[in-house]
């Protein structure tokens, strides 16, 4: 595993690469945790607080049992880089692109002029059923989806194929006496509205300058502790409904989605909230609200038009 942690004392900050923290041990007013080098060498250090920006491994959380999986995201995600994926021109080369099938989502995601990273998502069930070693599934996939073998038809896979299975959880606490969980370590909801980066740096960022008050000023602790977890939540719920908009109602929400109008700038409410914006002003609340209302209107009548989410094949399109 490569990990890498930081301490920080009183003036200045010390950084480990490739060192594992290995056990954590709370005391009234400190914090204290062992690591273990590269070359096998351990030492403890000592702090006032801990940051666990553990990611996906979730130290905290899954030490203190409070990682809470959702039972309905169980997806399975297969992926690797490519080479010579064929791109839109000019700048919109760069552009990220999605191609939604009935029961799987792909990724285009451009890396540098000519890496791109493919990716596919599905139901964890519906993965272990194809019965298919990662590698095989992945190529199956492309293959199977015309868009995607059309783009890929002269692609040279250049990295090994990685995969991720559940990986949709939240932590029921996010702070205690002596820590914050940050980024991942926090939670993830679904990659689907790349929403993992930002949401890394959001929390780093009011985690530090929360942690920078308090070690001012203790008494202020719990307040400001659960004010980071308020904020963290909120945004991590609206991409919770997001995704779950983009799941359990995939096609009215898409044919909503994928047909922005100017409408009462709902659009660029939608925009500003997937971007980042926390939605707290009245101003993107009562959008929201009624971008919601129109996925769900919807399904009765076609306010955008209707959308097919099967592949069109070269039989189909003539
Ligand atoms: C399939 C999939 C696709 C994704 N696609 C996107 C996307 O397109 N866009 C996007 O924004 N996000 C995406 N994400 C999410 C994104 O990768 C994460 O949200 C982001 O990397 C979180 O950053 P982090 O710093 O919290 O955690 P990480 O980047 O995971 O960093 C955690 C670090 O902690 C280290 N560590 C763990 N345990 C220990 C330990 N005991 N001691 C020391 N160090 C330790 C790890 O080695 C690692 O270096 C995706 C996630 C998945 C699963």
């Amino acid at each position: 595993m490569i990990s890498y942690c930081w301490i920080i004392p009183a003036r200045a900050a010390r950084k480990f690469e490739e060192t594992e923290v290995t056990k954590i041990d709370f005391a009234d007013d400190r914090v204290k945790i062992e690591i273990e080098c590269a070359n096998s060498e351990q030492s403890k250090i000592e702090a006032r607080y801990l940051l666990d920006c553990s990611g996906r491994q979730t130290l905290l959380g899954s030490r203190l049992k409070v990682k809470k999986t959702y039972d309905h995201l169980q997806k399975f995600s297969v992926f690797a880089h490519y080479e010579n994926i064929d791109r839109l021109p000019g700048k919109d080369a760069t552009l990220i692109r999605m191609v939604r099938g009935l029961d799987r989502w792909f990724w285009m995601i451009p890396l540098t002029e000519t890496r791109t990273s493919i990716g596919v998502v599905m139901d964890t069930k519906a993965f272990r059923g194809a019965k298919l070693s990662p590698e095989v599934a992945l190529e199956k996939f492309i293959a199977d989806q015309p868009l995607m073998a059309e783009r890929m038809k002269d692609a040279v896979r250049v990295s090994p194929v990685y995969s991720a299975t559940d990986y949709s959880y939240r932590n029921l606490q996010l702070t205690g006496d002596r820590w914050l969980m940050v980024g991942d370590a926090a939670g993830f909801i679904d990659p689907v509205f790349s929403s993992g980066v930002f949401l890394a740096l959001m929390s780093a960022e009011r985690a530090a300058d929360i942690l920078n008050e308090v070690l001012q000023d203790e008494r202020k602790r719990q307040h400001l502790f659960n004010k980071y977890s308020r904020a963290v939540n909120r945004v991590m719920d609206t991409y919770l409904t997001f995704v779950n908009a983009w799941y359990e109602r995939s096609r009215e929400f898409l044919e909503v989605f994928l047909n922005p109008t100017e409408t009462m700038q709902i659009a660029a409410a939608v925009n500003a909230v997937l971007a980042g914006n926390e939605g707290r002003s009245l101003a993107i609340k009562w959008r929201m609200w009624l971008f919601y209302f129109f996925v769900f209107a919807q399904r009765f009548v076609a306010l955008s038009p209707r959308l097919s989410l099967v592949p069109k094949t070269a039989d189909m399109a003539s």
